[in-house]
């Protein structure tokens, strides 16, 4: 049996250990015609059905095309709390010390996956991480993170009972837009994480979020007030907390729009 180079061997073997943490154990593998390949060359490697080869001892031959988790959720099949937990450190794990954008060499000190409930119904998403953010090590924890904490607060939710993550996951230097180069080599892993979670809701916070998740940029106005879908999940779109610390009159817009979330997932309207 030919060998595959050392480095091609551990990527195939982390990206084996990713899916069986998601409770994926049957795996087609697909012979290549020839030569050295790697998973970069090989993006369908793991979903390869139609072509499978002949049952191995280390992956075997699966009764039907591997499932994605997004699959898995158009199928409303249930994935077990333990198992997303494990999903997201697995996409934690391969983002390691992660090079591969320019916002790696731009000053950040740590990078901010995201924090929260892995079974949350409800999921915020930012723009990127600010100096607190990088310091800690976490999502919104500087003055608009205490803000978005008081939003949270006023749906009837505690902090931890939610999902807060970014569109990127490093800080871009003086607080800037996140590049379309970095948002769309980051957002990658953001997606990843809304699928293990499969939040009910999500909410996304300003204009950058709301352009990487709906996939084409719009004036805010005219996203707000009504629900939009992401990966299974309905998206209602507000503004950014650091925007209303600095325009406090848009607070009431952005507490209407809270109220669509709750809404939608029951939740009673505090008096
Ligand atoms: S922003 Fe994302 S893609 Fe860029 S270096 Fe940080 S973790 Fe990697």
């Amino acid at each position: 049996m030919r060998r595959l180079a050392p480095q091609t061997e551990e990527a195939v073997r982390a990206r084996i250990g990713y899916f069986r943490d998601l409770g994926i154990f049957d795996f087609y593998r697909r012979d290549c015609a020839s030569g050295e390949t790697s998973l970069a060359d090989e993006p369908e490697l793991e979903l390869a059905a139609e072509e499978a080869a002949p049952e191995s001892p280390t992956m075997p031959r699966a009764a039907g095309p591997v499932p994605s988790l997004s699959i898995l959720e158009e199928r409303g099949a249930p994935v077990a709390p333990k198992d997303k937990t494990a999903a997201l450190e697995a996409i934690r794990e391969e983002l390691r010390d992660c090079q591969r954008c320019p916002l790696a060499k731009l000053g950040r000190h740590t990078i901010v996956f995201g924090d929260g409930d892995a079974n949350a119904r409800l999921m915020f998403v930012g723009e990127g991480p600010g100096a607190d953010e990088d310091a800690q090590g976490l999502p919104f924890v500087g003055r608009a993170g205490q803000l978005l904490n008081n939003m949270i607060a006023a749906m009837g939710l505690k902090r931890e009972e939610v999902y807060i993550a970014n569109i990127v996951k490093c800080r871009p230097p003086q607080n800037r837009v996140p590049e379309p180069e970095e948002a769309h080599t980051c957002s990658p892993f953001l997606f990843r994480q809304i699928d293990v979670i499969r939040p009910e809701v999500i909410v996304a916070l300003g204009s950058t979020a709301a352009t990487y998740l709906l996939g084409a940029k719009s004036p805010l106005a005219g996203l707000r007030g009504r629900v939009h879908s992401f990966h299974g999940s309905k998206l209602i779109v507000t503004y950014h907390p650091a925007y209303l610390l600095r325009d406090p009159n848009q607070k009431k817009a952005a507490w209407a729009d809270l109220q669509i979330a709750m809404r939608e997932l029951g939740l009673k309207k505090s008096s």
